[in-house]
């Protein structure tokens, strides 16, 4: 029986975990109406993924909670490698650091999804209405096919039924530890603070209970975790290795006389199996146990029998790998046992319309604390994309990109993983002799590169539209053609330019001088994740006559009638809608004033006046040093232009001789937006 009138809704979220969450921020941040449903009845308080990595924490300070996760979080600085010495006894061999120093301004912490749940819940409340909606589950999707293709169209029709809160609650099984009783997956830890709304939530959710509504929406993501009901509903797969691990997970507060406990650990024992050491926030450590390679439940279904691990059973594992040391603890927070295949979705969406995000569309191991990291990057990739298309600004096909970036993303992982959890699994060679061992320079070799890969730093995004260099998508390997819109408009970075940026990766962040205040900023600071694209002009000394000359054509260019600005941005709209144009020169702060600078870098406002917040130098600092900017990038003397994604990735280096190359990079995929009155005549929403 349903209870709701029929409703559209442009965007719709299946699943509010980590993929799902960062897609509402993206809706809530952009004002897109959006809806975001998941069957539980509550978030999870503790246990799951933890690792947050860099380019992770970026992409968090750029929605505005960063320094939340930094500070609750534990810090992970380095790693110890242990190994069997020659009478087989653990030693550690060696140390490396946990992140690659100098690769970003953050380092990896973990801190558990849960924690990382709540920051965004509280993000999207802060910009917006939108409110997960809990205990409810899609139960019949339709997309119209012959309206995908429409932009004012709402070809998907989702029935949502909502659960009782029996329902919503998913069962718990009861475990017996050390004397202690503790609950699996969604126990309420004692650890966690100031969940309390959403259990006031999950109470209110009988009142709807066994009722169904009819939505109708632009487009959907299906962030349902990897037993996706959105996955199956549009006939996508999961394809790759069918092996599948079991891993033991224990999250406890040890007693031990391990002397690194504190330190992030890779062990690898003799004889008896190898050990992942995470500590934790709050004294809590994690160990990741891989129990089997191969799972056997005596049905010959290659699904393990799960009811046969344990805390127990897992803290005895680690107290055979961590031999002679001891370990034992009094507190268990968390545990489980979970199984994974390395497997990645044959496709990431269908139509466009329908996409798949997180989990639901990749699985992996958890040993390089990827799984939460990857799925929320996914929809940080996604979510701008879709909301610049239902507000009109792009057209639908850059949407395809979303495929042609993060599959191979999810490929090059599984490819990564399945390296790594052999050589993390297997038996140390006893010597070079020993060819079924495994050799422990080569793992620290792998563990080393893979550092570089885990951090999300070497993400490298491939030609498009929305990626102006050299190649095609196809090269990829994923036969999606994307490499350009139109290809009258097909621009190409010069590369050579900066040596220190590339494009189709994140731009680096050094640290700049606000000129309107001498404020320090770190460049990402400034460019938060709203939605906006921004044109990065690089002016050099703009007290040299040549510079002058060229940054005075360049606004000429930006400021036409023709240029992408006046084009693109919606009439009557701010002046930054759509584009943020920003300058970093190199001229001695002291020489110039904002007011030296052309009107489109601090454009004025008949209620704010200028905007003082678009002018930066590359100056030492007074009290926080100097960044440098123009040599870590390696920028030339002669300035140069970048273009700068929603979501930071680079999209074009070019010359500041060449300004209209800009032009034509947006006219690629942005849609010429028209006055208001023009709008109603052509009967088009803009
Ligand atoms: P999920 O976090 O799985 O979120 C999916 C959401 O969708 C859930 O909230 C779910 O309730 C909801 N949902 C599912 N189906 C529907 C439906 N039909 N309708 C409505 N809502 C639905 N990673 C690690 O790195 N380390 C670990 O130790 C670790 N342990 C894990 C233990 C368990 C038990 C699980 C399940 C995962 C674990 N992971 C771990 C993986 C990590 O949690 C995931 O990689 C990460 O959470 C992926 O985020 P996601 O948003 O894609 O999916």
């Amino acid at each position: 029986m349903s209870v709701f009138p029929e409703s559209n809704v442009d965007v719709l979220i299946v699943g509010a975990g980590p993929a799902g969450l960062m897609m509402a921020t993206w809706m809530a941040k952009c004002g897109i109406n959006a809806r975001i449903v998941d069957k539980r009845g509550t978030k999870i308080f503790n246990g799951q993924a933890d690792g947050l990595q860099c380019r992770t924490l970026e992409i968090l300070d750029s929605l505005g909670f960063g320094h939340r996760a930094w500070r609750e979080a534990n810090h992970m600085l380095e790693i110890c490698l242990w190994n069997p010495d020659e009478n087989g006894i653990i030693r550690r061999s060696d140390r490396i650091p946990d992140t690659i120093p100098g690769i970003s301004r953050f380092q990896q912490v973990v801190l558990h999804q849960g924690r990382i749940e709540r920051f965004f819940l509280d993000s999207i409340a802060e910009a917006s209405d939108i409110r997960v909606e809990r205990g409810v589950m899609p139960s019949s999707l339709k997309i119209d096919e012959s309206a995908v293709e429409d932009d004012a169209a709402y070809p998907i029709t989702v029935t949502l039924r909502h659960l009782s809160e029996e329902e919503a609650t998913p069962k718990q099984s009861s475990t017996s530890a050390n004397g202690q009783s503790v609950q699996d997956g969604l126990f309420r830890s004692n650890l966690a603070k100031d969940d309390t709304q959403d259990l006031l939530d999950a109470a209110k959710i009988n009142a709807k209970a066994n009722s169904e509504e009819v939505i109708h929406a632009k487009y959907m993501i299906g962030a349902d975790g990897a037993h996706s009901w959105t996955r199956n509903q549009i006939g996508l797969k999961l394809e790759g290795d069918s092996t599948d691990y079991i891993w033991g997970v224990l999250d406890i507060v040890p007693i031990t006389d391990f002397p690194d406990i504190r330190m992030r650990c890779a062990i690898h024992s003799a004889d008896c199996g190898s050990i992942m050491v995470i500590p934790r926030e709050n004294k809590l450590v994690r160990l990741y146990i891989q129990l089997t390679t191969t799972s056997k439940n005596g049905d010959n279904s290659g699904r393990a029998d799960r009811s046969k691990i344990n805390p127990q059973m897992i803290l005895e594992s680690a107290q055979r790998i961590l031999a002679p040391y001891k370990i034992t603890y009094r507190k268990l927070d968390w545990w489980t046992a979970y199984q994974i295949g390395q497997r990645v979705g044959t496709s990431f969406s269908v139509h466009e319309r329908v996409f798949l995000a997180g989990d639901a569309v990749h699985t992996h191991s958890p040993k390089a604390g990827q799984g939460m990291n990857v799925s929320m990057q996914d929809s940080f990739n996604l979510g701008w994309k879709i909301a610049s298309v239902v507000k009109g600004h792009a057209h639908r096909s850059i949407l395809k990109t979303y495929q042609s970036e993060r599959r191979r993303i999810a490929q090059d992982l599984i490819a990564f993983d399945h390296k790594f959890s052999r050589l993390f699994s297997g038996r140390p060679a006893k010597d070079v002799m020993d060819a079924e061992g495994i050799s422990m320079e080569e793992f620290k070799a792998a563990f080393e590169k893979g550092n570089m890969f885990a951090s999300g730093i070497a993400v490298n995004y491939g030609a498009s539209a929305i990626v102006a260099k050299e190649g095609s998508s196809a090269e990829q390997g994923d036969g999606t053609d994307v490499s350009v819109a139109n290809a009258k408009h097909r621009v190409i970075s010069d590369q050579s330019l900066c040596s220190g940026i590339t494009v189709g990766m994140r731009i680096p962040s050094h640290k700049v001088l606000s000129q309107a205040d001498a404020r320090p900023w770190h460049l990402h600071e400034v460019l938060p994740s709203n939605g906006r694209w921004r044109v990065i002009v690089f002016a050099g000394n703009t007290n040299d006559d040549r510079q002058r000359e060229k940054l005075g054509k360049l606004s000429e260019a930006f400021s036409a009638p023709n240029s992408f600005l006046n084009l693109y941005t919606p009439k009557g709209a701010r002046y930054d809608e759509v584009f943020e144009v920003l300058l970093v020169h190199k001229a001695p702060r002291q020489s110039v004033t904002v007011l030296d600078f052309p009107e489109v870098f601090r454009p004025f406002d008949e209620v704010d006046g200028w905007d003082y917040n678009k002018i930066f130098v590359d100056e030492v600092s007074y009290h926080e040093g100097f960044g440098d900017i123009y040599g870590a990038l390696g920028i030339p003397q002669d300035g140069c232009i970048v273009i700068v994604r929603p979501d930071q990735y680079v999209s074009y280096v070019g010359s500041m001789e060449k300004p209209t190359a800009v032009n034509s990079f947006f006219a690629g995929f942005m849609k010429e937006q028209q006055a208001p009155d023009e709008a109603q005549t052509n009967g088009t929403k803009v």
